[in-house]
């Protein structure tokens, strides 16, 4: 900002200005910045376009949550959830870093797409600044379409502005990446950045976890334990394994095993999660009742395990789901209209 300010012959310190009518005061145009002069508002507005990409709908669940669906300047379609938790005090927003994903995790919607762009800053603060709800998030998941370690530089870029003084001021700790388990963003992330990190793990057992995330046969379950256990995590931080439970494939007893051995001695949070399928689906979902038994056996061997409740389960909840019937639907009006 900076920079761009200084390129044009205008004081350094108007930048500050900027920062705090974009971010702090969601400005929507350069009119409204009234501690900024004329001409320089002149200046700016010839040069840089503000103001935010409105979402192009938005679906209501019956529990509040919210699934917005934004179009990119590129014209690919994503996907942002607003999550509130009354009883918490918590609204979680669920950001999407890639319109589409490369990483072809087989329970996936956002896979069957492929994979389109990834998202510029722009993109990924703009799912933020062009909400109602912009100013009453709590916490930020990098859990949408995407893997974020995929588009490293503008994820990083983002979290910047999201937590920084001139930003958003969103706490480091109330921000979380999930990532599949790209190694070498692992490393880097954990040096550059103090945020939360979250691995998708889904299965202790590499071969029946390639089969559920292919990226596996890149980058290990062993490989992700040592970059995790080489780190020195101090007091404040621990990393969040993420676990969606399929009927059948990984919710047994052999599973608990397995997942005790891997994350031996580890200080980590499990979250669990319900997988809903839906009709024609080859993954089904693992009833409660064996979630909440798979919960208890790793809690008493000492792993703190949450079961993530599941929301927005009447609005096509799935990441990717609501993107790919928008990308179908504007297949069909092209195809009508050719
Ligand atoms: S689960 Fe995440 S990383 Fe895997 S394909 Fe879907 S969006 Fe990509």
């Amino acid at each position: 900002m900076t920079q761009a300010v200084e390129q044009l012959g205008i004081k350094s310190y108007v930048a500050k200005q900027l920062t705090y009518w974009l971010y702090n005061a969601g400005a929507q145009s350069y009119d409204v910045m009234t501690n900024i002069s004329k001409d320089n508002r002149r200046l700016l507005a010839e040069n840089y376009k503000i103001g935010v990409n409105p979402p192009l709908s938005v679906k209501i669940s019956i529990d509040g949550t919210k699934k917005y669906l934004f179009k990119t300047e590129r014209g690919n379609y994503i996907e942002t959830a607003f999550i509130p938790d009354n009883n918490n005090d918590r609204n979680t927003l669920c950001v999407s870093s890639e319109a589409g994903c490369k990483m072809g995790c087989a329970f996936c919607y956002t896979a069957k797409q492929g994979f389109q762009e990834k998202l510029s800053v722009h993109d990924i603060i703009n799912q933020l600044n062009a909400i109602p709800e912009r100013n009453i998030i709590t916490n930020i998941v990098f859990m949408g379409m995407g893997e974020p370690f995929d588009n490293y530089d503008n994820v990083l870029k983002s979290i910047e502005i999201l937590t920084s003084e001139y930003g958003f001021k969103i706490g480091k700790r109330k921000i979380t990446v999930s990532t599949v388990g790209i190694v070498p963003g692992i490393k880097r992330f954990l040096n550059e950045c103090d945020c939360n990190l979250a691995i998708s793990l889904h299965s202790p057992f590499e071969e029946e976890r390639s089969r559920l995330i292919p990226m596996n046969e890149v980058y290990h379950i062993s490989d992700i334990m040592s970059a995790l256990r080489e780190h020195d995590w101090g007091k404040q931080r621990f990393p969040s394994f993420e676990y969606i439970m399929f009927k059948g494939i990984n919710d047994s007893d052999r599973h608990v095993k397995g997942l005790c051995k891997v994350l031996n001695g580890m200080r980590c949070l499990i979250n669990l999660i319900q997988y809903h399928s839906v009709p024609g689906d080859e993954f089904q979902t693992t009833d409660m009742e064996v979630v909440k038994a798979f919960r208890d056996k790793l809690s008493n061997k000492g792993f703190s395990t949450t079961i993530r409740a599941s929301r927005g389960l009447d609005i096509e909840a799935a990441c990717g789901l609501l993107s790919t019937l928008k990308m179908r639907d504007s297949e069909y009006s092209k195809k009508s209209s050719d």
